[in-house]
């Protein structure tokens, strides 16, 4: 059956349905509540405010209506209820009023302004209602579509539409689970008579779709590996140790590990895929060192791609003083660069003279050829799109590849948008190094922390201060900034220097001055969060941030990584007004894999990079958060599933599509 062809439905609707990206009657009937009123029949006294309240009584005045623009109204009246008179205002229900004389018997639902004693109504029942409790879905919508109208299309679809509902859950699992079918399922979630049974619905609803996607995931991973033959690279390991005996420090267990990974990965007949994290700090950059120094032994070309030309600065040089006393050939290629060096280098990667070549984006731009790439390395990944890393893969004929996060992903999040790569985690800090002590102080406690700032100056370490800048294209954020500076100037200005960095500046200029605190020619550097990631200044010993309440705790983590790079103890002042149990978690941890989780729980995944990443993964009803007992049932389930010889046609389905997808 089409979208067009449910009762109800016109021209109209379906256009405003199209607009919610419902094209479909499955589409229409997964189009779930986002959220349930729980509506009690109650009295006046027992609501509380802005509670949802189911209430009878009698219409006390007439109603009056009120026109608006574009034929929106709204109606008023008094009611007299049980216990005592109350206002009731309804939107767009002029139709109601003729039947709404005063005496008239009514049920009013709604929402309870106790302050005004005014029930912003969602529904008036002309004939009373029997049951006590209302559980009453609440959907996304677009203007000229209600909540009503949206219940009532799905319900038509339901009805009108029998044995069209794609099921992916096979036939084993819903026997062995005693699941209801999808249709009754879906229709306790649209219209659920209790609790109990809402939650059994939703899980099956949860587990089947948590079920289709880990199977597409499975699948691919298994056709990857079959097809994906890499390049079977001969590593000499020798030589690897060498090169490790020649470092100042010694490798951590976990650098190790990832360092064995990935050479395994390099020598074995499937492409690498691995994803490297660890938390800031950790030691990633040394172990993709290590890796481009085994893929050039091998004989190959690396990228080291980073998302700023800061840290692709950093890196290079990081490569030619780990490399001087070896034969290994590095350029840097960003946006920066002169179109004859360019050029030059180029010409130079095509040859096959360039071992290694570091860069931003500029490396992935179109005209970039390669004499035979065989290692693509992307730093803090998720900075880049999903198309642009996929564009570096296709330089070479089969690259390896290899992922470094220094966001510390939750489980769920790793499982399913990670699912199909290989992960090596780094846990441990390199030695020595101290737990950053975190303080948390209210702005009227500043002097508290000026004191803090002169005691670690005295010292001759150095502070990050990070402003309250979130959208920097607002020009009264830079007037923030610009103050604290002149504030900062006015405390220490006469024996320190102090300076300023942030989004707007050209990234030349930018540059400079980080370049001068990493020669600590200044002392003090405010910024606003452009030094997230990477910079690595192990003089700097404290972080002042305000406004801590702004950022996500996944950032805040990213942000105090920072500090804490040497044996220095360091600190990091969060400064809020707000007193959140989210910033305590700050003080109590250092773990950003805890940190993660914590901030999944409370934000959400799509807050977890800073930046709302959408299309990534999104789950119509699952909700990792929550789910994460049904997710990894699902992903067993559906890895049994992938080798079982059962429900073939499904499995079509499934893997069908994952094409149109
Ligand atoms: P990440 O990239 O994971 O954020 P880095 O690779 O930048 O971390 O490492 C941070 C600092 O620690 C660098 O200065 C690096 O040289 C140093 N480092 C790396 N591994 C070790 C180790 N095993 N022992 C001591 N210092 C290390
Ligand atoms: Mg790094």
């Amino acid at each position: 059956m089409a979208l067009k062809d449910v009762k109800g439905i016109g021209a109209r609707s379906l256009l405003l349905l199209n607009k919610l990206g419902i094209t479909s009657v499955d589409d229409l009937v997964t189009h779930y509540p986002f959220r349930y009123d729980i509506l009690k029949r109650g009295s006046l006294l027992e609501t509380e405010d802005g509670e949802h309240i189911i209430i009878d009584g009698r219409v006390e005045s007439s109603p009056i209506l009120v026109r608006f623009k574009a034929g929106l109204n709204k109606m008023n009246f008094r009611l007299l209820t049980a216990t005592g008179p109350v206002g009731v205002s309804i939107f767009n229900r002029a139709f109601l009023k003729s039947h709404l004389a005063v005496g008239t018997a009514i049920t009013v639902i709604g929402k309870f302004d106790k302050k005004k004693n005014v029930i912003t109504a969602s529904e008036i029942k002309l004939e009373p209602l029997s049951n006590k409790v209302k559980i009453e879905p609440v959907y996304h919508l677009t203007s000229g579509i209600t909540n009503k109208n949206m219940a009532t299309f799905i319900n038509m679809a339901l009805l009108g539409n029998s044995g069209e509902i794609h099921d992916f859950i096979p036939t084993y699992y819903q026997e062995k689970y005693s699941f209801s079918s999808k249709r009754m399922a879906l229709n306790i979630v649209h219209n659920p008579p209790s609790k109990e049974k809402l939650k059994e619905a939703s899980i099956r609803l949860k587990y089947e779709e948590l079920f289709a996607f880990m199977f597409k995931i499975n699948y691919l991973k298994e056709e990857n590996k079959k097809k994906n033959a890499g390049l079977e690279k001969k590593v000499p390991k020798d030589k690897i140790e060498e090169f490790i005996n020649t470092l100042p420090f010694e490798l951590t267990e976990d650098q190790k590990k990832s360092v064995q990974d990935i050479l395994h990965d390099m020598e074995g007949r499937g492409r690498m895929n691995r994803l490297l994290q660890g938390d800031v700090g950790s030691g990633k950059t040394i172990v993709s060192f290590i890796a481009m120094y085994a893929n050039k032994l091998a004989g190959y070309q690396s990228a080291l791609m980073a998302p700023t030309e800061i840290l692709a600065t950093q890196h290079y040089q990081g490569l030619l003083s780990f490399f001087s006393k070896f034969d290994v050939k590095v350029s840097l290629l960003t946006g920066s660069t002169t179109k004859k060096e360019k050029d030059k280098i180029y010409k130079d990667l095509k040859d096959g003279v360039i071992d290694i070549v570091v860069g931003t984006h500029a490396l992935i731009q179109e005209d970039v050829m390669y004499h035979n790439l065989g290692l693509v390395i992307t730093d803090e990944q998720h900075r880049f799109g999903v198309n642009q890393r996929a564009n570096l893969q296709n330089k070479g004929q089969k690259p390896d590849t290899l992922y470094m996060s220094a966001t510390p992903i939750p489980r769920t999040y790793a499982l399913t948008i990670y699912g199909d790569m290989d992960v090596s985690t780094i846990k441990t800090r390199p030695k020595g190094r101290k737990k950053i002590k975190t303080i948390l102080k209210k702005e009227t406690e500043i002097k508290d922390v000026l004191t803090l700032m002169y005691e670690e100056l005295k010292q001759n370490h150095q502070i990050y201060v990070i402003a309250p800048l979130i959208e920097e294209s607002e020009n009264s954020d830079l007037t923030t900034v610009n103050e604290l500076k002149d504030k900062m100037n006015l405390a220490f200005g006469k024996k320190f220097k102090i300076n300023l960095v942030h989004g707007k500046m050209a990234s030349l200029q930018k540059d400079l001055i980080m370049k001068e605190f990493s020669e600590n020619k200044v002392q003090i550097l405010i910024s606003t969060t452009v030094i997230e990631v990477g910079v690595d200044v192990p003089n700097a010993t404290m972080m002042v941030i305000f406004d801590a309440e702004r950022f996500g705790l996944s950032t805040l983590h990213q942000l105090r990584g920072r500090v804490g790079r040497s044996d220095l103890q360091s600190s990091c002042v969060l400064i809020s007004n707000d007193d959140t149990k989210r910033l305590h978690i700050m003080e109590e941890t250092n773990d950003g894999f805890e940190i993660s989780e914590e901030d999944f729980k409370l934000r959400g995944h799509g807050d977890l990079f800073g930046t709302k990443q959408s299309g990534d993964m999104t789950f119509k009803i699952a909700d990792l958060r929550v789910d994460y007992k049904i997710l990894l049932q699902a992903k067993k389930d559906s890895e049994e599933y992938l080798l079982r010889q059962e429900d073939e046609s499904l499995k079509q389905e499934l893997i069908k599509s994952i094409i149109h997808s």
